[in-house]
């Protein structure tokens, strides 16, 4: 697990800020569920994919429970939807959710247990309209980060009527080609054909082209639901290219799945995957209800957006407290609250741990204000505070403390706090 400091957290935060921007345009509301789950949770979800069976981060706790930190959202806000109450509200619920994920991997560079995504889940509607809206979302919180550019891609596989007559027929294709493939999908073409299509090994590549596309083989329900989804996610103007080895290998995905990916990493990586689930409450053990989401990988947003350079909001003070003196601690701590409370959002800092007015100038040079305002013992006696300012050029100033408020919403240009009111 990593650190994230102050510097880099600053680019997190113009992702998450975009992120609960465009979710809340669409109507999505963020909810949060806790890192812990029962481990037997998850599981029903994913006995299948890599994360769950091999890098489930799960422990006993004290009371020997058996538990394990969320590999992804879904299982735990599907928790949430129904013992919260929100199946019983207005359909479809909308959500998002940001937050730690975690796999217990072996260490390998770049990849670490704690990790964060941004997810998007509407659930309780099955209408594909639903999977355009989704995608939409997620199309316009990559354009809000300025990384519209991404191609996404989009495939349908099915749903429990039509898969496994394409199953079958796409087993049929390979079975021939058996000896010619790589160990793990020699397997999988009995326990699970449909993941031979995202195989990624180069000996089971020249079979994919001739394969049979799912696509071709939908029932009419899904046939028409996939002709609504391409048809609204065109009109929202979204580019995509049609991928028929996009694939998920659980049952429980149906129709629409689909993958914002990059190469702008070193190699392809997927920031964003995303799909319906319909099968995936009835798998939890719930009622019947569908539902469509998608995850987004924030390190790789943020990754991303290092490469571009962006101009970053800085975290620094507006003013800068130069304390020195025996008497001028409480005076200045006043003066600092006086300042805040006139301007909402004026960011004040003090001077602490002492030094001479020439080390404490270095220290508001370097912090980055635009100000420094000087309180020594000889300016707290006569209640006038030092104006300087750092950023440019004119002279040092004296103001009473009764008015600095004033002044420096006035050198600041700031407008609408208490401070202007004085008169
Ligand atoms: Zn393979
Ligand atoms: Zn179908």
């Amino acid at each position: 697990m990593r650190d994230i400091l102050p510097r880099e957290r600053a680019i997190w935060r113009v992702a998450e800020k975009a992120a609960a921007e465009v979710a809340r345009s669409f109507g999505y509301e963020e909810m949060v569920t806790p890192v812990i789950e029962h481990a037997d949770l998850i599981e029903r979800v994913g006995e299948d994919t890599d994360a769950v069976a091999k890098e489930l981060y799960r422990f006993d706790d004290r009371g020997g429970r058996n538990l394990a930190l969320r590999p992804e959202a879904t299982a735990g806000v599907v928790r949430a939807y129904f013992e919260g109450g929100l199946s019983q509200g207005p359909q479809p619920s909308r959500l998002y959710l940001i937050g730690p994920m975690f796999r217990y991997d072996r260490p390998q560079k770049g990849r670490y247990r704690q990790f964060f995504q941004f997810n998007v889940e509407a659930i309780g509607v099955g209408s594909a309209a639903l999977d355009a809206e989704v995608i939409e979302l997620a199309a316009g919180w990559l354009h809000g980060v300025g990384l519209g550019e991404l191609r996404m891609e989009l495939n349908s596989i099915g749903d429990a009527k039509c898969r496994p007559a394409y199953l079958e027929r796409l087993q049929a294709y390979y079975r021939p080609f058996k000896s010619q493939l790589h160990g793990d999908c020699q397997l999988r073409l009995e326990s699970n054909p449909l993941r031979l299509l995202d195989c990624k090994v180069a000996q089971c590549q020249p079979f994919k082209i001739g394969a049979p596309r799912i696509t071709d083989h939908l029932c009419e329900e899904c046939s028409a639901a996939w002709a609504e989804v391409q048809v609204l996610v065109d009109a929202a103007g979204i580019e995509y290219q049609l991928n028929p080895h996009l694939v998920r290998g659980l049952d429980y995905y149906t129709r629409t799945v689909f993958e914002w990916t990059t190469d702008a990493l070193g190699s392809q990586s997927t920031v964003c995957a995303g799909g319906r689930y319909d099968g995936l409450v009835a798998q939890l053990g719930g009622a019947d209800t569908p539902g469509v989401g998608w995850a987004m990988g924030q390190e790789r947003i943020v990754m991303l957006l290092q490469k571009q350079n962006l101009e970053l909001p800085k975290d620094r003070p507006q003013i800068y407290l130069v304390l020195v003196g025996e008497q001028v601690e409480i005076p200045g701590f006043r003066l600092a609250e006086q300042l805040r409370d006139a301007w909402p959002g004026l960011a004040v800092q003090i001077n602490l741990g002492g030094g001479s007015f020439k080390t404490q100038f270095k220290r508001a040079d370097k912090s980055g204000a635009e100000f420094a305002l000087v309180l020594g013992d000889d300016e707290a006696g006569r209640g006038v505070v030092a104006v300087k300012a750092l950023r440019r050029d004119s002279a040092q100033e004296e103001c009473p403390v009764a008015q600095i408020s004033e002044r420096i919403g006035l050198l600041l240009g700031l407008k609408g706090g208490s401070g202007s009111s004085h008169g």
